[in-house]
């Protein structure tokens, strides 16, 4: 079982690794193209972003396996003789806040840096240095109580039940849909600032856009995003009462009323073709699948790792491995969701119209320097969203046959 384990990490490395250097390649002949939809500038600068990303990516992920491997080698048994409770509940809760604090520190870093070095040097990371610490705090102190109350109750649920994977599944769905809910109420609000629309002419657009969808909503907000990051975006989210929708004020900024309109009508179609439920739905079946196999793992596997077959030495595996398993689901969850983009689209110009859609995909591209073309590969391992001139190609958009073959590739 221990070969499988890491036989399985080790081709999720390179299909990662590969991936990555073949993006690299892409973008870097992909950038002598004439450019398009983005301004000259932009373009240029969007490939250097992606390239810069791309091997930010290719450091990560090598980190990641040897992280990986210490842990699985030496970490798990050392933190073993380390934390130690009498009390076997709180032991176990301990070992895994450990553990995640470590992982936390050890990857603090390439945080740092992609904050501070990679996006400030190209213009979207606009984060104090005190705003960052107190993010950090912020969701250190969320981590240790919430987190802290959860994997005690996974560890319960795992000493007190034969088949405890089922059980826990079921307990985390019931979080992730809690967390759904109170997403919008009470965990944004800790970290930015939420105002209803000052804009009364587009409060009132937007309300007859919402009434024609026939949607209710707890509103439509602004939010403070920019003292973050510069780029533009807008969301709708929350389940139930705490739906919402929730534009950044830098797209605010830069949007007209009729390409604002536009983008919350895309964001409208995920609503009315009940998108969010699909993918609650969608990550039930990858807890499922993970629950299902972590909860039948053999004793050799312990063994072979000279741990204890512990409730928490399994939930530490369980989040050790999570990447490989949503890496490996990945693909599928991406083609439903880039399918989903393109009926939300669909609805959006005809809220709104075609052409304000347009403009808007290809202001926030620009804005954004997000560069239009990507490798195949990439796209069906990472893609939630279809490439832009695909986009733009389904609303009725026409490239140069040399666009065409770029996108072909
Ligand atoms: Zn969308």
């Amino acid at each position: 079982m221990l070969e499988w384990i890491l036989g399985l990490y080790c081709l999720y490395l390179l299909i990662k690794l590969y991936a990555a250097l073949m993006e690299i390649g892409f973008v870097e002949k992909a950038q002598r193209f004439e450019p398009v939809i983005l301004s000259a500038v932009n373009y240029t600068k969007a490939a250097a972003y992606k390239i810069a990303s791309q091997k930010l990516l290719l450091t990560t992920t090598l980190y990641d396996f040897i992280l990986f491997f210490a842990w699985i080698g030496f970490g798990l048994r050392r933190l073993d003789e380390i934390v130690i409770f009498e009390n076997t509940l709180l032991n176990s809760a301990a070992y895994v806040l450990v553990f995640s604090a470590i992982n936390y520190l050890l990857t603090l870093p390439f945080e740092i840096y992609q904050t501070f070095g990679l996006d400030k040097k190209f213009g979207f990371s606009t984060i104090t240095p005190r705003t960052f610490v107190l993010d950090q705090c912020k969701s250190a102190v969320m981590f240790v109580l919430f987190g802290g109350a959860f994997f005690a109750a996974m560890v319960s649920i795992i000493d007190t039940f034969k088949d405890w994977w089922i059980y826990g599944f079921v307990f985390s769905f019931a979080v992730v849909l809690f967390i759904n809910m109170i997403y919008p109420i009470v965990i944004v609000p800790m970290f930015n600032k939420l105002t209803p629309l000052q804009d009364e002419t587009l409060q009132g657009a937007i309300e007859r856009l919402l009434e024609k969808a026939g949607l209710h909503s707890s509103g439509v907000f602004c939010l403070d995003a920019s003292k973050r990051d510069n780029r533009l975006n807008a969301y709708f989210g929350g389940l139930g009462r705490s739906k919402r929708v929730v534009l950044f004020d830098t797209l605010i900024a830069k949007l007209t009323t009729s390409e604002l309109l536009a983008v919350l009508g895309h964001e409208l179609g995920h609503f009315a073709h009940k998108d969010i439920l699909k993918n609650i739905a969608a990550s039930a079946l990858m807890l499922l699948v993970m629950f299902a196999l972590f909860g039948n793992l053999p004793l050799a596997l312990f063994e072979s790792l000279h741990v204890e077959p512990s409730a928490h030495a399994i939930i530490a595996l369980f989040l050790l491995f999570s990447p490989v398993i949503s890496f490996a689901m990945m693909p599928l969850f991406g083609l439903m969701s880039r399918y989903n983009e393109y009926r939300a689209d669909a609805y959006g110009s005809e809220c709104e119209n075609q052409e304000a859609l347009r403009d808007a995909l290809m202001k926030l591209a620009d804005e954004n320097k997000s560069f239009p073309f990507a490798h195949p590969l990439t796209i069906a391992l990472y893609f939630t969203h279809p490439p832009l001139t695909k986009r733009l190609e389904r609303l009725g958009m026409h490239f140069e046959s040399s666009t065409k073959d770029a996108c072909a590739h």
